[in-house]
């Protein structure tokens, strides 16, 4: 008994003293926390904070770089959702998905950071507008965006936050979905989510119906892509941003009335704006994403069979 109380004294004065340590060496997916150097901010969202990590357990550099999502609310509540977040990512395996890697575990068993694979390039909002991108490239992003998706959607789940803000840049010609943050799966049989949470949503990519009822569907998904392409195709201009361009169409007018204004707007089948250099082809299944019957909006399958005619 002795021997046991003096272990957990010393596990207490030194929290990285574990007995399953010995186990979890060997488990490439459990990552701790005294090997994770921190080597910059990478940015944040709604709910979560991104930094990147060198982990090294060798202690001299060689180690390697990852991306660690953490809970910006530090009260020591974890919220349901995003274990669930860490499991949907842990299941997700498509070259268009950032990688999940593993976790990290405070002694007692909460707070868990998420460690995914670093995309160098960070998102489509911070690349998009330092290059000089042809409309070819902004096709081929926008056709790899679709095959993640549609990946995503033959899970049965829908994603409900896309944006180009959670697109990541892997190269020059890779980009990968990130943030799984808002995603739901749809059981069988049915055909829509709806949100109970009042959050602080992105409104200005969410679909009519999920303004005017929160239904959440995998047609609803359909709707943000064709506001992602609209913000690939403006190379995220924030002068053209979607906030920025409804916000002028609604004539000034904001705060607690936006979304009812917003519902009006889409009503009266007002959208944002055809982007300058997008071709004749792209502008029409822009529209097709924006059609105010879910069923009437193409499928990802549909989408990329478009673009794949329109790249030849
Ligand atoms: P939130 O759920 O809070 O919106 P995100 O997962 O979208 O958090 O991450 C916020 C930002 O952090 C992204 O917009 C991106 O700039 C950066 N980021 C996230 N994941 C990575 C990653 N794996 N590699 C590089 N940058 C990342
Ligand atoms: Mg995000």
């Amino acid at each position: 008994r002795t021997v046991l109380r003096e272990l957990t004294e010393l596990m207490i004065k030194n929290p990285d003293i574990s007995p399953s340590e010995t186990l979890s060496d060997t488990d490439p997916s459990v990552f701790h926390k005294r090997y994770l150097k921190k080597m910059r901010d990478l940015g944040e969202g709604h709910f979560g904070k991104v930094t990147l990590y060198l982990y090294d357990p060798a202690n001299d550099g060689t180690g390697e770089r990852v991306a660690v999502k953490a809970l910006k609310q530090e009260d020591g509540h974890v919220p349901d959702g995003w274990m669930k977040e860490i499991e949907i990512l842990k299941s997700l395996y498509h070259s268009n998905i950032v990688k999940y890697k593993g976790c990290c575990t405070e002694l007692g068993g909460h707070v868990v950071q998420l460690i995914m694979e670093y995309l160098p390039l960070g998102s489509l909002r911070e690349y998009l507008p330092k290059r000089k991108l042809g409309v070819p490239q902004c096709l081929m992003f926008a056709q790899q965006i679709c095959q993640g998706m549609e990946y995503l959607h033959s899970k049965r789940y829908i994603h409900r936050d896309l944006a180009a803000r959670n697109v990541l840049v892997e190269n020059d010609n890779l980009v990968k979905i990130g943030d799984f943050g808002l995603t739901k799966y749809i059981p069988e049989g049915e055909i829509y989510y709806r949100v109970r949470e009042d959050g602080d949503s992105p409104v200005f990519w969410y679909a009519i119906e999920c303004l005017k009822e929160s239904k959440f569907s995998f047609s609803s998904d359909i709707w943000s892509f064709g506001v992602t392409l609209y913000e690939i195709l403006t190379r995220c201009d924030h002068c053209q941003s979607p906030p920025a361009k409804f916000f002028e169409m609604m004539e000034g007018s904001q705060g607690q009335m936006t979304v009812m204004i917003l519902i009006k707007l889409l009503e009266k089948q007002m959208r944002l704006p055809c982007p300058k250099d997008c071709p004749h082809e792209v502008k029409i299944l822009m529209q097709q994403c924006w059609a105010a019957e879910p069923a009437q909006r193409p499928s990802f399958r549909i989408l990329i069979e478009n673009f794949e005619a329109i790249r030849r």
